[in-house]
């Protein structure tokens, strides 16, 4: 699906793509907070389908199967940061899909374009009645194919080793090498489908490599205050940070 997004009039999109580890989920998070925003994790789509077609016992670099088992498949998320959940069915995977079986499982799932244009469409679907002012959108195709016409579009960035590095730190109990190995495998095979590590024309590029995390929302928050506060109807200013 190449249609641009449509979110209800008003609604403000900001467009965070980025690689693993780069702390896009968590700034994307807080930024979002920050403002008054919705929050849209796009990757929990692809991981929940991919929890999906594991519980079927399906092999997910098998296509056909992958697409058999999308169509039924029902995905709810909450837009809201101060209370994330994902959904599938009756069930929270809030938590399972984070399970390094996941995310092996998920480069495969969201390699098949059909799922990616009704993934896409979903997205465009849940921004449009997020009944926010705003939405921060994060993922790896957002600056791009998602929202190409977002009024803020940001790369987040960080040296390969510094997200290696944040990553085995969020996931204790896992081997700091075998999570690198993981994560460089993941992006290989993601960098297959989207150029998640180059800015597209008109994408702010924030490197976050030498960033703390409160740095790291500020810069993202600087950029969408220069860029909607440059746009003489841009709805939001710099005071309209709650500074939490
Ligand atoms: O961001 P996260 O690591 O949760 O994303 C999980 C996976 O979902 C990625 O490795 C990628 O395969 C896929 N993804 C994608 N496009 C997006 C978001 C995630 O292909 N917009």
């Amino acid at each position: 699906m190449s249609a641009p997004a449509v979110a209800a009039p008003g609604t403000v999109i900001v467009a965070i793509d980025g690689p693993a580890g780069s702390g896009k989920s968590s700034v994307s998070k807080q930024a979002a907070r920050r403002l008054g925003y919705g929050y849209l994790d796009t990757g929990a789509a692809y991981r929940a389908l991919a929890w999906h077609a594991l519980e079927h016992g399906i092999d997910t670099s098998d296509a056909a199967s992958v697409l058999d088992v999308a169509s039924d498949f029902d995905y709810a998320i909450s837009l809201d940061p101060d209370a994330y959940w994902v959904r599938v069915g009756g069930t929270d995977v809030t938590d399972a899909i984070r399970e390094p079986r996941v995310s092996d499982a998920v480069s495969g799932v969201a390699r098949v374009p059909a799922v990616r244009e009704s993934v896409n469409a979903l997205f465009r679907a849940l921004v449009a009645g997020s009944g926010r002012p705003g939405v921060v959108v994060e993922g790896r195709d957002i600056t791009t194919v998602v929202a190409p016409d977002a009024p803020v579009r940001i790369l987040l960035t960080a040296a390969p080793e510094v997200r290696a590095a944040r990553r085995s730190a969020e996931l204790t109990h896992q081997d700091a090498a075998a999570v690198a190995a993981a994560l460089h495998r993941r992006d290989a095979s993601d960098s297959t489908v989207v150029d998640f590590l180059t800015a597209a024309p008109g994408v702010e590029v924030v490197d976050s490599t030498d960033l703390d995390f409160d740095q790291t929302v500020d810069a993202v928050l600087d950029v969408i205050d220069n860029t909607l506060g440059a746009s003489a109807d841009g709805p939001v200013q710099t005071g309209a940070r709650d500074g939490s």
